[in-house]
């Protein structure tokens, strides 16, 4: 069990010096404005990039930050992990930067392109079973077994404080904003972006979007406590979990002021768009926030609105068939 004090310790001030230890390492990824898109919603929208960050995902600045705080011992020993892609990446990618060894416990249906991927950047992969198997026990024993340091993918502080760098950097680029939309799986890229806007845009509405498929999130936030559910049927790869982190949830808890929900067809059409308006490729878990504000799902008229766009790792031929 964690206590109020391990809560209480993540602050804004973590989230600048995660900035400063992934600065020069992680791309200072574009914030993109359309003008279709501010039509389309009467709003004023900015796209934080995250699928122009290395390895294509916002993942990798968690990742670095976390893998950059490892004593020499644990740097030797390496570093292990679970995760359905983008995380597996960004550690596979911070271990080689890093110099240290890194094992990936990855789930046999996770998109080939992501194995491939965490595979070619050095990383060793082990495949479980998401469906029969429990993969935070199987990290556990293979921790123990090989001396090497668990970062899970979203539920550590060192890895929220440096997902919280894309909104830093989106906020200090463009000014206060009135809302943010951010994509929601196990709840990192949320709770980091909410520290982040709450001490540098205070007032900014704060909304995780997550698939309709799979809204324990938006269940944990109403009702107090965090939900499980099965693993939802959806799309978006990087949001099929079964519930928020602990440290997550605290932060969610305290600073987000909203969960809403998006269909896969919401997110199809988000895909298309960046596709065809923006020339950009983004993933299907990439597009939730986007899908929430192009589809009315949240009220943005008349509101300067951050939104990131987390990752554009998706295979030319399933993205093909998605936007077909
Ligand atoms: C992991 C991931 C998410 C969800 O992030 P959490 O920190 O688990 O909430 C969203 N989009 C992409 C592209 C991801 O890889």
């Amino acid at each position: 069990m964690l206590n109020m004090i391990d809560m209480a310790q993540l602050q804004f001030s973590e989230v600048v010096q995660a900035a400063a230890r992934i600065k020069g390492v992680a791309h200072r990824t574009p914030v993109l404005t359309s003008r279709t898109a501010d039509r389309l919603t009467g709003a004023q929208l900015f796209f934080k990039c995250e699928n122009f960050q290395r390895s294509g995902a916002f993942k990798f600045r968690g990742a670095y930050n976390a893998l950059s705080k490892f004593t020499d011992a644990q740097r030797r020993a390496g570093v292990l992990t679970y995760s359905s892609g983008n995380h597996a990446q960004a550690i596979a990618l911070s271990a080689s930067l890093l110099g240290m060894a890194a094992a990936i416990i990855m789930p046999h249906d996770a998109p080939a392109l992501k194995v491939a991927a965490t595979k070619g950047y050095g990383a060793e992969v082990i495949v479980y079973d998401r469906y029969t198997e429990n993969r935070e026990e199987i990290g556990r024993r293979l921790a123990q077994q090989r001396g090497m340091t668990l970062i899970p993918p979203y539920d550590h502080p060192d890895v929220i404080c440096g997902q919280g760098t894309a909104v830093m950097e989106l906020i200090d680029e463009v000014g206060q904003l009135d809302a943010l939309l951010v994509c929601l799986g196990g709840g990192g890229l949320l709770a980091g972006s909410a520290l982040a806007a709450a001490a540098l845009s205070p007032g900014c509405r704060i909304i995780g979007v997550e698939p309709e498929a799979g809204n324990d999130g938006q269940q944990s936030l109403r009702s107090g406590a965090v939900v499980h559910i099965a693993v939802p049927d959806t799309i978006a790869d990087g949001a099929m979990v079964t519930h928020l982190g602990a440290h997550n949830f605290a932060v969610i808890e305290r600073a987000v002021d909203d969960i809403v929900t998006v269909s896969d067809a919401q997110l199809v059409a988000a895909m298309q768009f960046f596709a065809e308006r923006m020339k950009m490729m983004v993933e299907p878990t990439g597009c939730l926030g986007a899908a929430a504000a192009l589809n009315g799902v949240v009220p943005v008229e008349g509101k300067r609105v951050g939104i990131v766009v987390s990752g554009g790792n998706v295979d030319l031929a399933r993205f093909a068939r998605l936007v077909a």
